[in-house]
């Protein structure tokens, strides 16, 4: 296939299963993370020794829009944007500082925005394109203790649908995929017993894979043009 994706956040977690899975699938990958360069590069070079695809790196600050700005030449080259970079914030709304809320919404929802505005000029020149948002199932129900997060998510989803009614006409897919618990550093602040009882309460009996997470993305961005304005949710029955 041969498409350039550019997967934000790829330096670990969910975005490095991500970039798996695409550099399985013979594309070549932009990847993106903020200050965890050398993990970026370690797996930029792995996945094109390992699959024979182009990987390069970019240092940049999602939630800044002068940084993205930078490397306008580079997006324009995307066939695929998957906008993953994310922050949590647990405590509670009442403790939130304005930096702690401006945070949250600049890094998990206004980097949707910037990326897409880099992307889309170009894919509507050439009639085609897709982009996926990662949200989370607190994005269609919400969480204690996670307002700004989930208030993040939930605008992820809407960003997700409307945009989709906006670029549909120009050949371009715009899906979201909201995910339930997936082992990775975000979740670390949980202790080993609350992980326990959390695993507990999803039907499937355990957490999901950065692995399975990124091949199921992958499928997702490679489903039929028709699917298209949907947030699907990968969470083991849990919510
Ligand atoms: P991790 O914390 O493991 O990884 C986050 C990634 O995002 C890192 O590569 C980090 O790079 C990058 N990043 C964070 N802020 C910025 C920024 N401002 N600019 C550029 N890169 C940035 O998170 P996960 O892999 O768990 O999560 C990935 C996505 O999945 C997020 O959007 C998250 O909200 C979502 N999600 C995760 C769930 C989970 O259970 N893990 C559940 C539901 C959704 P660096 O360290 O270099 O800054």
């Amino acid at each position: 296939m041969n498409e350039t994706v550019i997967i934000t956040g790829a330096s670990r977690g969910i975005g490095r299963g991500i970039a798996t899975a695409f550099a399985k699938n013979k594309c070549n990958l932009i990847l993106i993370c903020r200050n965890s360069v050398d993990k970026l590069n370690d797996l930029a070079m792995t996945l094109s020794e390992e699959y024979g695809i182009k990987a390069s790196c970019i240092a940049c600050d999602v939630s800044n829009p002068d940084d993205i700005r930078k490397y306008s030449n580079e997006f324009a080259k995307a066939d695929i944007l998957i906008n993953n970079a994310g922050f949590s914030y647990v405590g509670l709304l009442q403790d939130m500082t304005d930096d702690d809320w401006k945070k949250v919404i600049d890094t998990n929802l206004s980097s949707c925005f910037y990326m897409s505005r880099a992307v889309l000029p170009s894919m509507i020149q050439r009639a085609s394109g897709r982009i996926i948002n990662i949200s989370s199932v607190w994005g269609n129900v919400g969480a204690s203790t996670e307002v700004a997060y989930s208030a993040s998510k939930g605008g992820v989803n809407s960003f997700t649908r409307a945009l989709a009614k906006e670029v549909a006409p120009s050949g371009i897919q715009v899906n979201a995929v909201a995910f339930g618990y997936i082992d990775t550093e975000m979740n670390s602040m949980l202790s080993d017993e609350e992980k326990s009882d959390l695993f507990d309460t999803i039907p499937v009996g355990r957490p999901g894979t950065p692995e399975e997470a990124g091949e199921f993305v992958c499928k997702i961005c490679f489903s039929p043009s028709y699917l298209t304005g949907q947030v699907i949710t990968f969470d083991g029955a849990w919510i």
